[in-house]
């Protein structure tokens, strides 16, 4: 474990696997299938630990702390991946965008291309987990982003669990962006994001990778929706910030443990965190 790093919180929604995914897929129709790697020893245990890492969501540090410009690299990648094969980022000094699928982890810089990652780079904020597709659909119909995160919502079991999302698609459209590496002293994220490069892709293949959280994480998280996109020969992407999907196939992985971890040195000690950032969120997400 990294010695700056500082074991804060564990939050084990444990209710959820107990009683809640046997009656939810029921609410499943089509070709939803259940492929959770060990499901009866997490009935069993009452509680989502010892499962091997797979239906917790790791989290460092939070997003009102990334708003806020706190943008040092706190956890290297080598240790980030420990945690999970799929998720979303950023790097040190706020350097492009983090995607992690199947167990490769990508860093899309401002000219659009997702380069390899190495293990020693670092992160100040960072989601993964251990991805498992508890429920996959069919998506037949074009959707825009707003239909897709309606259609999607249609399916939760709740709204008050987390989850990876994951989506293998034909895009008419997407529109995504990257970040540049920024200076210090460091801007806050809404300010920073007016530097960003916008690119857009038109008829292409590719992943959606991200989460849809629950809207009490607000200030730990981004509450609903965050998602990255890579194409299908995993050379360029971004973070989503509009997209037109032709058909595809959705995967929820629902991620009933939280466990989060905060930086016990540096900016983050100093940052005024608690505040109402919607505003600033607002600007960065669209
Ligand atoms: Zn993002």
């Amino acid at each position: 474990m990294n010695k700056k790093i500082l074991l804060i919180f564990l939050i084990l929604l444990s209710i959820t696997l107990v009683s809640g995914c046997g009656s939810s897929a029921d609410n499943f129709s089509g070709n939803s299938s259940t492929t959770d790697v060990n499901p009866e020893s997490v009935e069993d245990s009452g509680s989502g630990v010892g499962n091997g890492d797979i239906d917790i969501l790791y989290q460092i540090s939070t997003i009102d702390a990334l708003l806020q410009g706190v943008y040092d690299g706190i956890l290297p990648v080598a240790a980030l991946e420990t945690h999970g094969d799929f998720g979303i980022g950023t790097f040190d000094g706020l350097e492009g965008e983090m995607l992690a699928l199947d167990g490769n982890y990508y860093q899309i810089k401002t000219d659009g291309i997702a380069y390899p990652v190495s293990g020693e780079m670092t992160t100040p904020f960072a989601t993964v987990t251990f991805f498992e597709a508890d429920e996959n659909f069919r998506l037949e119909e074009p959707a825009n982003l707003t239909e897709l995160e309606a259609f999607l919502d249609l399916k939760l079991p709740s709204e008050n669990l987390f989850y990876a999302v994951r989506v293998d698609g034909n895009f008419s459209y997407i529109k995504a962006r990257s970040v540049p590496r920024q200076e210090k002293p460091y801007p806050k994220l809404a300010d920073a994001v007016s530097t960003q490069s916008v690119f857009e892709f038109e008829n292409i293949s590719g992943t959606l990778v991200g989460f849809r959280t629950p809207e009490y994480v607000k200030g730990v998280n981004v509450p609903g929706y965050h998602l990255h996109f890579i194409t299908e020969d995993r050379r360029a992407g971004g973070h989503v910030l509009d997209l037109e999907m032709e058909n595809g196939e959705a995967s929820l992985d629902i991620t009933s443990a939280f466990f989060m971890e905060l930086p016990t040195s540096g900016d983050f000690y100093n940052v005024e965190l608690g505040q109402d950032l919607q505003a600033d969120m607002e600007k960065v997400e669209k």
